[in-house]
């Protein structure tokens, strides 16, 4: 019987059993409201090369967007549907494209489309929930986003999200740009994007980056690899930075991806290389289906300190953060650590909520030859 049928994985996965494991993740993705395996041609080749230098299927690139082994089997307890509890915070009724959380900023997240699936996706069950894309849907959406900005005065700051706004048709960014700055109110347009990890052919119009460019956003992308920096990510962030676009990354830090220094460290440079500032690290959240890329907390802030102890100032000023029901919360608002339970309680603002720790049984660190299989 297969390691797959049994559940008792013996050696690394070859690409015969991988197949095997696409198939039975299309059940669990229907069973479960997951999304499905979506690779764009430009990872695959990525993945093509990462096969062909590790003989298995079992690298960080792989591990981001094709089911492993433990997507079937590995749970950790107290796994949730929506960590941060964003249905709580979907002020507009009829509406699941607006999220308001904090005073300042709105989140609005015109298309559920994404340029490829994400296996770590901590927004799933909202993206498989979500709208139709088509236009008369944006439209509708903006008209609600707009009119409800206009009771809030006090937010200065909208965030695009999704699914991926970049993958949107210039039409429908250049409407949404055009309505935004319309609003005296609105000083910054943030869009959160994976879109040139994935696809950075389509930054190949040269409108697109004009757009963006008059619109005067921030980009915040999401690289989460060394080798998604590669030179066709490094030529387009050349033509970003060109244009005076204010360039960001926050990333997913990740079990198996990226959980080793010297990962997050190369990561950080070589971006940082290319112009793009990474604001911060963030902590996995205890989503049902999460734990083939969860980490203990003490291993997390033992990374933390590592990367702290290893690098210059300005990787220094990244902030290892974890969203929560609350807000985002740091080392500094955990105020009780329960290590029997592995309850850990965080306070912040007056408002407390407990995290459930990763069972150190199951973090099994990456590691540093396939993380980083290139050498
Ligand atoms: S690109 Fe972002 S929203 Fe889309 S699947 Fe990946 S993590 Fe989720």
């Amino acid at each position: 019987m297969s390691a797959v049928a049994t559940g008792q994985p013996s050696g690394r996965t070859t690409p015969a059993e991988q197949a095997l494991l696409d198939a039975r993740y299309g059940e669990l993705a229907a069973r479960d409201r997951l999304l499905p395996i979506k690779v764009p041609a430009f990872y695959q080749l990525k993945l093509d090369q990462e096969l062909a230098a590790l003989g298995h299927t079992e690298g960080p690139l792989h591990r981001m967007v094709r089911p492993t082994r433990d997507r079937f089997t590995a749970r950790a307890g107290h796994e949730v549907a929506d960590w941060v509890d964003d249905r709580s915070n979907m002020p507009v009724p009829g509406s699941q494209t607006i999220i308001h959380k904090y005073a300042d900023r709105v989140l609005f997240m015109p298309t559920s489309v994404c340029a490829g699936h994400c296996q770590y996706c901590f927004r799933q069950d909202v993206l498989t929930d979500a709208h139709a894309d088509e236009r008369a849907v944006v439209v509708r959406e903006l008209d609600h986003l707009v009119a409800y900005l206009g009771s809030k005065p006090e937010v200065s700051e909208v965030i695009l999200s999704g699914g991926d706004p970049l993958t949107l048709p210039l039409r429908d960014l250049e409407l949404i740009f055009r309505r935004l700055r319309a609003l005296p109110q609105i000083r910054s347009i943030r869009i959160h994007s994976r879109t040139l990890a994935f696809a950075p052919k389509i930054f190949g119009d040269p409108a697109k980056i004009d757009l963006l460019a008059e619109a005067d956003v921030r980009l915040v992308f999401h690289f989460a690899h060394p080798y998604e920096v590669c030179d066709d990510v490094r030529e387009v962030l050349s033509r970003l930075a060109a244009r005076r676009i204010r360039l960001y990354n926050h990333f997913p830090l990740l079990r198996g991806v990226n959980d080793h220094v010297d990962v997050l460290r190369r990561l950080v440079e070589d971006l940082d290389d290319a112009r793009v500032r990474t604001l911060s690290v963030y902590l996995p959240e205890p989503i049902h289906h999460s734990a083939p890329y969860r980490l203990t907390l003490d291993r997390i802030l033992a990374l933390q300190d590592a990367l702290t102890a290893s690098t210059p100032s300005w990787i220094n000023a990244i902030r290892f953060t974890l969203d929560s029901p609350v807000g985002k919360a740091r080392r500094e608002h955990i105020t009780a650590w329960d290590r029997a339970t592995g309850r850990v309680t965080f306070e912040k603002d007056g408002k407390s909520f407990v995290y459930p720790d990763f069972p150190s049984e199951l973090d099994v660190p990456g590691e540093r030859d396939v993380l980083l299989w290139r050498g």
